[in-house]
């Protein structure tokens, strides 16, 4: 599974201006690359690079490995839109590797190429992402954003499986069922409802289609503006809904149960989310949330067959698809009456102990 850890870079001015100047010059040079694939037809990274690799280096006065990291840039833009000419905003983000990044995680410190040389800078890190910057690292975007630089590195977690130790060491399972009218669940009945955040979004939406009837350059960078701020809000409730539930699990020594939606239906939530920045409530990020924290935490995490979850009675085992009426679950058999929701929790949860146990699995 691979997880994104961002830092935030502590430059001094001058090296911000350097930072700056060099993210501008390798955005530039994707632009000169991007020019020349549109008119050329030729879209493939070799291909370009045999074709611009020394006249970008002289003109643009890069590095070779930033040459070949905007290439590269440039042709993935090309595989994903063929049939346009793909234009490179002079401060978006631009991929370093381990041959012009290098980190220094035991004094928080990165060595990174710039087009005054190599500039050592020190950088701030969440808790959590300080535990994944410690696994293999990937590829970096570096982002300037609102006077900051930040780095988007790409983390390789460890996949682990549990062993039957793992399962006796465990005293219980806290399921976690996310739905509809509640963004989760919990079978001991913490919930968090989506009525706060669906306001919100509505907001953000009004607000969005006013910006959008404007349709003023000051408009659509304020519509920049508010996607970033919404994206945020919905990161901070899902830290939030994924802290508590993981650590609650680890107070009481339970592993999380979720539901397996690695179906159709989840591929098509995380399209969704990776086309629109503005997506529905996601489902997915929450559980990349909570996996990552309960790895940190080592607390296992289950996941278990859905089916049904939302029919089934958790006091007599009754499934029928009348017991649920709404938010409501009324037993047709023994006539326990309970929340849909928690009812479904409760019902996750007990899969989970029968369940073979895994902590992540691959993304
Ligand atoms: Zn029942």
């Amino acid at each position: 599974m691979k997880l994104t850890a961002q830092i935030k870079l502590l430059p001094s001015d001058e090296q911000a201006e350097s930072l700056l100047r060099t993210l501008e010059r390798a955005n530039e040079a994707c632009q000169y690359i991007s020019d020349y694939a549109h008119e050329s037809g030729e879209h493939s990274k070799y291909k370009l690079q045999d074709a611009v690799y020394h006249d970008v280096r002289e003109q643009f006065d890069l590095g070779a490995q930033i040459t070949v990291r905007a290439l590269g840039k440039v042709a993935d833009a090309y595989k994903t839109n063929p049939n346009t000419h793909n234009q490179f905003d002079i401060r978006g983000g631009f991929p370093y590797d381990s041959r012009i990044l290098s980190f220094y995680t035991d004094r928080q410190e990165v060595s990174i190429w710039t087009l005054g040389g190599r500039e050592k800078i020190s950088y701030e890190v969440g808790e959590n992402h300080r535990a994944l910057l410690e696994q293999d690292k990937g590829e970096a975007d570096l982002i300037y954003r609102n006077g900051m630089f930040f780095l988007l590195v790409s983390c390789q977690m460890p996949t682990a499986n549990m062993s039957d130790e793992d399962v006796e060491a465990i005293d219980g399972y806290l399921g976690v069922d996310r739905g509809v009218n509640n963004i989760a669940t919990t079978s001991d009945g913490d919930n968090w409802t989506s009525d706060q955040i669906d306001e919100r979004r509505q907001w953000y939406q009004d607000r969005r289609d006013t910006l959008q009837s404007v349709g003023t350059r000051s408009a659509k960078r304020e519509l920049q503006r508010l996607g970033g701020k919404q994206a945020r809000f919905q990161r901070d409730t899902n830290h939030t809904i994924s802290k508590r539930i993981v650590s609650k699990a680890k107070a009481r020594n339970s592993a999380v149960v979720l539901e397996d939606l690695s179906g159709i239906s989840e591929r098509t939530t995380v399209r969704r989310q990776q086309r629109a920045r503005h997506s529905n409530w996601s489902f997915y990020q929450l559980r990349q949330f909570i996996e990552y924290k309960a790895l940190i935490a080592g607390i296992p995490v289950i996941k278990v067959d859905p089916a049904y979850t939302s029919q089934t009675c958790s006091n007599c085992g009754h499934c029928d698809s009348k017991n649920r009426n709404g938010s409501n679950f009324e037993c047709q058999n023994c006539g326990h009456s309970v929340d849909a929701d928690k009812n479904a929790a409760r019902n996750i949860a007990a899969r989970g102990a029968v369940n073979s146990p895994m902590v992540a699995s691959e993304a």
